[in-house]
């Protein structure tokens, strides 16, 4: 049933700050929509569907050995479609698959998964998708689907990629899928030092947004483990070195018209929303729990920034 238009689902007394940064929350199951939206963030800044994927017990590939390959589109299409029938017109950053095999091994089908060292280094996010475009194209026929029913509120962004290389044949793959990169929002996640690098290249290709994986761009700067409990002393998103990639990259799609945001942890926390805001970031994606303390931070760092460039 194609969405019906509805009026902005935003409360219409307005419980946040005015601010000229967006600011976004992040959701990782469908059920958490209604709260994350009752929070009256600008939108959702990233939207997992590992979870929708996960619960169905199967890996990817399984469908595809199955000849159940609709199933796995239509879970998608189904959580999706909760979070941005929730949100509508405000928008919904859905992201491609993003599991590492170790995830997928307790899943029937997992026994398939390759065996690897490092699965934090290795067979995840866009490099899977490039790899298995199969299944690659099954999500992004859901995101179609899903344009198709109405929902134009749909953006799709990419984990993991590395260089303009990941960002052409993502791009040629949404071509493929009736998506029309042109007319759609999209882009990618900056997660690793080579995406921070690369992102005039990625600009030139066809990005209309880069958003900060902390979490990831964190663990690959430092080399400390995100899930490594020894070095977690160590592990600091807001190291001197991380703050340099993210505010050459901020500056860089500045120049080029890209849009910035963040949606790993960090976002949630003050310091980092006083970095990015200064640096002039285009919108934060936090925690539910956390939208609201980041929109009246947002609004500090924004008021202050005005008062400095008055006096
Ligand atoms: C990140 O890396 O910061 C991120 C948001 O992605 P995930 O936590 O799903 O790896
Ligand atoms: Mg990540």
């Amino acid at each position: 049933k194609q969405r019906q238009p509805v009026e902005d689902a935003r409360p219409k007394t307005p419980v946040k700050p005015m601010t000229a940064t967006e600011v976004k929350v992040n959701v990782s199951i469908p059920e958490a929509a209604e709260r994350a939206a009752a929070t009256g963030a600008d939108g959702v800044g990233l939207l997992r569907i590992e979870h929708m994927v996960l619960t169905l017990g199967k890996t990817p590939e399984r469908y595809i050995e199955d000849n159940s390959e609709q199933e796995f589109v239509d879970e998608i299409i189904s959580g999706v479609r909760e979070v941005a029938e929730e949100f509508y017109p405000r928008p919904v950053r859905v992201r491609t698959l993003d599991a590492p095999t170790d995830e997928f091994r307790q899943l029937q089908g997992g026994e398939n998964e390759p065996r690897e060292h490092n699965p934090m280094l290795g067979y995840r996010g866009i490099r899977r998708g490039l790899d298995n475009p199969h299944i690659f194209k099954l999500e992004l026929a859901a995101f179609r689907r899903l344009y198709e029913l109405g929902y134009d509120n749909l953006e799709i962004m990419f984990p993991l990629v590395n260089d303009a290389e990941d960002v052409l044949r993502a791009k040629q793959y949404m071509v493929e899928a009736g998506i029309d990169p042109d007319k759609r929002e999209w882009g990618v996640m900056i997660e690793t030092p080579a995406a921070a690098l690369s992102v005039g290249d990625m600009a030139n290709a066809g990005i209309k947004f880069a958003s900060f994986g902390t979490n990831d761009l964190t663990q690959y700067t430092l080399a400390v483990d995100r899930n490594n409990e020894h070095v977690a002393g160590i592990y600091d998103e807001l190291h001197p070195a991380v703050l340099s990639l993210i505010g050459d990259t901020i500056e860089t799609c500045r120049e080029k018209g890209v849009k910035t945001s963040i949606c790993g942890q960090a976002g949630s926390k003050p310091k980092m929303v006083q970095f990015l805001v200064d640096k002039g970031v285009s919108s934060i994606s936090a925690n539910i729990d956390a939208v609201r303390d980041v929109q009246h931070e947002v609004k500090r760092v924004e008021q202050r920034l005005i008062l400095d460039s008055v006096r």
